[in-house]
């Protein structure tokens, strides 16, 4: 292996989709696949994730979209948010649909399958409720097909949370304004964790995100499995008497002597920064904290008197299931979410390897 690689396991990808696809019953799956599949790899995880029963794709850009449509892959793509220079005219003939949040990007559709978004309160995209109406009369009166209308939840991660049944509520009056237009169109709403919480918003189509990377959402358990392992190698041992420091700012010092094992990824590899002197690393099954700074290119790990020899692997996170950290602990332990995490593991340095395929 490279001095550090991301392995994707493309067998956790299908179980968690078919899981989802199940949990989602009547509802079409769409696999959300943006920011090249949330790190993973947007045309391998597509094409995982359609064998597993999606059958949709989703995307951030039309580019995105466009990738997808030029490696090959013919199932539905809805994109979803670009700036106003973009070409979205491209989508046509690439039989890419595009969300539409306003009147104006409506005027720059001729001929496409739209989804009118609806902000039901992230307000983030989406047509604001006052503009709605205007929406939907422009929709009907074009030569658009509007197939569906849609909107995102700001709290489905928080079950219970008042904003889901809110949002809930604006969304079903959106749509009883376009049904008065006389549109006829699907209904989406849902994430991961709506999916798995609340079937009563699933609706026509649920759009798979983390969840099917087998991060989970919610604080319950799920049985999904992480798809993405994080490894490195370790370059060099050597052993140092008490009282030596370690790393740029001697931020950690020996209390007595050790083996330092160092290994080879640090932040420009995806290691954050923030994780000096608070995380351990998976060596020959054994767990062994990082000591002192993490370095641009390297780390330094503890290893005490535990055999360690240059060569040997070194996993940073994985799914957890021999003894690993995870991504998830990773981003507890600096404050931030997993999904974090793993989108920042697209790196040029990182060699991506699948298996499962
Ligand atoms: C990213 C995204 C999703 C998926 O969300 P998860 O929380 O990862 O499941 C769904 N819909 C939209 C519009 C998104 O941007």
């Amino acid at each position: 292996m490279s001095r550090a690689e991301v392995v994707v396991d493309l067998n956790a990808v299908r179980h968690n989709v078919a899981l989802l696809v199940d949990r989602a019953a009547g509802a079409e799956s769409m696999a959300v696949v943006k920011a090249d599949g949330y790190g993973h790899g947007a045309v391998p995880i597509a094409r995982a994730a359609l064998s597993a029963g999606a059958t949709w794709l989703g995307s951030c850009t039309l580019a995105e979209g466009l990738a997808l449509r030029e490696a090959g892959i013919t199932a539905p793509i809805l994109s979803w948010l670009d700036t106003p220079d973009v070409d979205l005219s491209a989508a046509v003939p690439a039989g890419i649909d595009v969300g539409v949040s306003s009147v104006e990007e409506l005027g720059r559709l001729s001929g496409a399958r739209v989804h009118l978004k609806v902000d039901t309160g992230l307000n983030r995209n989406g047509c604001p409720p006052e503009l709605w109406p205007d929406l939907v009369r422009a929709a009907a009166a074009s030569d658009n097909e509007v197939y569906a209308v849609w909107s995102h939840l700001a709290c489905a991660d928080e079950p219970g949370h008042p904003a889901i049944d809110l949002q809930a509520k604006r969304f079903t009056d959106a749509y009883d304004i376009a049904v008065s237009a006389g549109l006829n169109p699907r209904r989406h709403l849902a994430n991961s964790a709506a999916t798995l919480t609340r079937p009563d918003l699933h609706f026509d189509l649920v759009r798979l995100g983390i969840a099917m990377y087998g991060l989970n959402p919610l604080p319950s358990n799920e049985n999904l499995r992480p798809a993405m392992t994080f490894r490195a190698k370790v370059a060099s041992v050597k052993r140092i008497p008490a009282g030596e420091s370690v790393s740029y700012g001697q931020t950690w010092t020996a209390p007595h002597d050790t083996t330092l094992a160092l290994v080879t990824a640090g932040y420009a590899d995806g290691v954050p920064r923030l994780l000096s002197n608070r995380m351990s690393v998976l060596i020959n099954d054994h767990r062994h904290p990082i000591r002192g700074r993490v370095c641009m290119d390297q780390i330094v790990i503890d290893c005490g008197d535990t055999p360690v020899s240059p060569g040997d692997d070194v996993t940073l996170f994985g799914p957890g299931t021999h003894g690993e950290p995870t991504a998830t602990e990773w981003a507890e332990t600096i404050g931030t979410i997993d999904y974090e995490i793993v989108t920042g593991m697209y790196r040029p340095r990182v060699t991506r390897r699948y298996v499962g395929e």
